[in-house]
């Protein structure tokens, strides 16, 4: 099993799981009941992760996730210093005023 996607936000995440699934490919979540309680530190190990069961598709749900992020209009970038999540017209991270965004997956 590969992960392919990992987000904060639950439902994002689930979105992403339900996207994969339509195009045929088996995927599951982990992390899915941790987090709530996120503090500064190792905040990315408590976010729920899609991961897909097939090897063979990894690509294939790479592209997925990829095209769905790209499409989005509203497409949420992770600030690097808290790990909130913020639309795309923001330029500063709205909790913490920092500039620095990551982007979870890079094309
Ligand atoms: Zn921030």
């Amino acid at each position: 099993m590969k992960k392919v996607f990992t987000h904060e936000n639950r439902l994002i995440v689930y979105n992403m799981k339900n996207l994969l699934e339509e195009q045929g490919i088996q995927c599951v979540i982990k992390n899915e009941f941790a987090g709530g309680g996120v503090g500064d530190l190792a905040a990315f190990e408590t976010w729920p992760e899609v991961w897909v069961a097939e090897p063979k598709q990894l690509r294939l749900a790479e592209r997925i996730i990829q095209d769905a992020l790209d499409a989005d209009p509203g497409k949420i970038w992770t600030c690097e210093n808290c790990g909130e999540s913020n639309e795309s017209n923001f330029q500063l991270c709205w909790r913490c005023g920092s500039p620095g965004r990551s982007s979870p997956i890079e094309g």
